[in-house]
């Protein structure tokens, strides 16, 4: 069996069916692409044949590259690997364009048509392009590009060069630099595709079949080709590139390396032939791929988070997937869980003390559906089926059937308790109690069920419909069964989860609470909260610390603050941060919700620029700390919590300490996590520069002693802890 095969009929027509054995979609391999390589010699050498059509043998074309595959060509081969590899691609796909072409007289090819039955990314989109005809079935389900650049690389198989050329660097632009993906009627009004139809294969044959010589003739190929929207050198493609770096630089602030490539390829390969073109654009690519920073993303944001949703670290334990769900409390969490619930199919009881709030909490689920009419991604009939899947009572009764419950109410034991028991009482014996708790330890609040082992923490994050990590906790009495419930329910709703043990604040808030701190009592020091706030954008963090925890409110900090403070007594060194929180608390300065906070907000609520008084409380010191310095503290503050998360056996799988970095709080996404940033810099930089930290500045930032351990030993992260690597020893 091979992933691709050729069938020819005696219309003339080579049908190749791209059909890798034992997988759900398509991913390229390079073995795949010398079958296919094989396959095209042979139909264009056979006079028999008169056109070829490339389809997939799946309800979908392809996923893209096997981005494995890639990882492989960097170990095996190093930049020349990588480069070598990826001009391969640029030769087949050639091949497939030029299609046997005169190069004088532009005549004598063989019309090549791919036809898609649905999704086609990545590469799974360039090798059409690189074809004389794309044909679409009309699947709106199908979704259509090129999103390399969310895994940290770009379109690097010819994509880039040649959607700038058909469609001008302006129109592809976000295509490329943003990875945005069309269903096929988008795809074809922004001119990627050709043609949206019933059924692609006939319709592809029949073009094959008509096509004349000028059809197979791309522009480029073309005597007097003048790119779309002008060349990099006339005034308004001058205007696009300008205006596309300042864009770029806007938006990753330059950490991210392959956005700044792509747009290199795009603006080099432009002043020069295609074929040229083709070679600068390996070359970027290869310098991508070649930057610690890709292969991180691909690592962390790619095959490790695949890996974490299949359920890497799932117990062994029969299916449970969840049928019926109780939801207790339909506050702005409840709400949140029964509707990405309900939306996977599972029916939902949704629980509150009076039915006004249950019948609030179901309402936050129309308002997301009807949003979702708005912009025609859903329909009247299907939204009719999610809504009629939520129940919302105050009746305990309803949860009978129950095979996992997710308590949500008030953060508070006594009234958690309370629910856990009337929810006990009806449930049955088998069904797994979760709690959503974001402080409190599960240990605690499994007291108050009679079954312990069958209770965990499922911790969502808000917005619970847009943030795509579910942390799972595990009490010290929770058995292996609750651990597969809870990781079958999230892959039933589609996110992805880590599973830590039960430690104050889990994995997530342990982490990103010092980040926040750190910002806040460098305000309280003297540092320009402007240099603040951009150091931690500028180092590649979605949110500064100040606009965080104005976004979580203040006040939510201060009852954190406080309840860390009895908690730990004499050894709470928070004070210098509490200083500044407290009065910004007392200055009625709660956060983004109150309209007022670290930043002032006009009375749409939109965020202005800081609030002009801060220096008036906290006068700017006449010295200010050194950008990285800054940087440092920030970065520092989170990833050597995540260490200590991982020595404390918190964390026992370092790619979910990653995975769930990124997703959870968007830890720099570039690095591919704390882990993945600290063995960039090497465990003895890393040591060195804590220690510099500590010196100056106190000892939440001592090197923990696994990392001081590491440095002497010459050890990374991924070297010492990977599992991946583990299993396969
Ligand atoms: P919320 O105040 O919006 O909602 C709580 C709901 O529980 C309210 O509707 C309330 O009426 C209901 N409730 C209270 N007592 C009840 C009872 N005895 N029976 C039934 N319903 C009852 O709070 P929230 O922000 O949705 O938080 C809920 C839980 O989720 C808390 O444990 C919180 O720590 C946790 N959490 C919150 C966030 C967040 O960002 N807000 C994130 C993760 C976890």
């Amino acid at each position: 069996m091979t992933d691709f095969t050729m069938q020819k009929d005696a219309d003339g027509v080579a049908l190749i069916t791209w059909d890798v054995p034992g997988k759900s979609m398509n991913v390229l391999s390079m073995d795949g692409a010398a079958t296919l390589s094989g396959l095209i010699d042979d139909a264009l050498a056979d006079d028999g044949v008169k056109g070829i059509v490339i389809t997939s043998g799946k309800k979908d074309f392809a996923a893209g590259m096997d981005l494995n595959v890639i990882a492989g060509m960097k170990d095996a081969g190093g930049a020349q690997g990588v480069f070598d590899g990826v001009m391969n691609l640029h030769h087949l796909l050639r091949k497939i364009e030029r299609a046997g072409m005169d190069p004088k007289t532009l005549k004598g090819a063989k019309p090549i048509a791919a036809a898609l039955p649905g999704t086609a990314l990545g590469i799974g989109l360039e090798l059409p392009l690189a074809t004389h005809r794309i044909f679409a079935a009309d699947n709106p389900r199908a979704k259509i590009g090129l999103p390399e650049i969310m895994v940290g690389i770009f379109p690097g198989a010819g994509g880039t060069t040649r959607l700038v050329r058909k469609l001008g660097a302006m129109a592809a632009a976000p295509l490329l630099l943003e990875g945005k993906l069309n269903d096929p009627a988008k795809a074809k009004s922004a001119g990627v595709i050709d043609e949206v139809v019933a059924d692609p294969v006939a319709a592809a044959r029949d073009w094959v079949l008509n096509a004349s010589d000028a059809d197979l003739v791309k522009p480029w190929d073309a005597k007097g080709f003048k790119m779309p929207g002008g060349a990099p050198y006339s005034p308004t493609g001058f205007m696009t590139m300008v205006g596309a770096s300042a864009m770029v630089h806007g938006k990753t602030m330059g950490v991210y390396p392959a956005a700044k490539a792509l747009l290199s390829a795009v603006y080099e390969g432009a002043l020069v032939p295609f074929d040229q073109a083709l070679r600068i654009e390996a070359r970027w690519f290869t310098h991508v791929m070649m930057n610690p920073s890709s292969g991180n993303m691909i690592r962390s944001l790619f095959i490790n988070k695949e890996a974490l949703e299949k359920g890497a670290n799932r117990p062994d334990a029969p299916d449970q997937s969840v049928r019926k769900l109780g939801v207790l409390g339909a506050g702005m969490m409840g709400a949140g869980i029964a509707y990405v619930a309900a939306n996977a199919g599972i029916e939902v009881v949704l629980i509150d003390s009076t039915q006004d709030a249950a019948d609030r909490g179901k309402s936050y689920s129309t308002g997301i559906l009807d949003k979702g009419i708005g912009r025609r991604k859903m329909t009247e009939e299907k939204k009719a089926e999610i809504l009629g899947r939520i129940t919302a009572t105050t009746d305990y009764a309803a949860l009978d059937g129950c095979d996992l419950i997710v308590e949500a109410v008030f953060e508070d034991v006594g009234v958690k308790a309370e629910v856990t028991k009337r929810a006990e009482a009806v449930i049955p014996q088998d069904a797994i109690f979760a709690t959503n708790t974001s402080t409190l330890p599960i240990g605690d609040l499994a007291k108050a069920s009679a079954r312990p082992e069958q209770f965990i923490g499922i911790h969502f994050f808000s917005p619970v419909d847009k943030m795509m990590l579910v942390e799972i906790i595990k009490g010290a009495e929770t058995g292996d069964r609750a651990v597969a419930k809870a990781l079958d329910f999230v892959r039933q709703i589609r996110k992805t989860p880590i599973v830590v043990n039960d430690a104050r604040f889990f994995y997530a808030n342990r982490c990103i609470i010092p980040y926040i701190n750190e910002g806040i009592r460098m305000v309280g020091e003297g540092v320009n909260p402007t240099l603040v706030e951009n150091a931690a954008k500028m180092m590649g963090m979605p949110l500064g610390p100040l606009q965080l925890v104005d976004e979580t409110s203040i006040d939510l900090g201060v009852k954190i603050a406080k309840a860390t403070r009895a908690a730990m007594g004499g050894a709470y060194a928070d004070d210098a941060v509490d200083e500044v929180l407290f009065r910004m608390a007392d200055a009625g300065r709660m956060g983004k919700k109150a309209g007022a906070g670290f930043y002032a907000y006009d009375e749409a609520g939109k965020r202005q620029g800081l609030w002009d008084e801060l220096g008036a409380n906290w006068p700017p010191a006449d010295d200010q700390p050194e950008l990285t310095e800054v940087q440092h503290r920030l970065m520092f503050a989170q990833a050597l919590e995540a260490v200590r998360a991982l020595e404390a056996g918190v964390l026992e799988d370092i790619r979910e300490g990653d995975v769930g970095a990124i997703l959870g709080w968007g830890f720099a996404p570039w690095t591919g996590g704390p882990f993945g940033w600290l063995d960039m810099l090497g465990a003895p930089r890393a040591v060195e520069l804590a220690d510099r930290l500590a010196a100056q500045h106190g000892e939440r930032f001592a090197p923990p002693a696994l990392l001081r351990e590491m440095a002497e030993k010459g050890q990374t992260f991924y070297g010492r802890f990977d599992k991946t690597a583990q299993k396969a020893a």
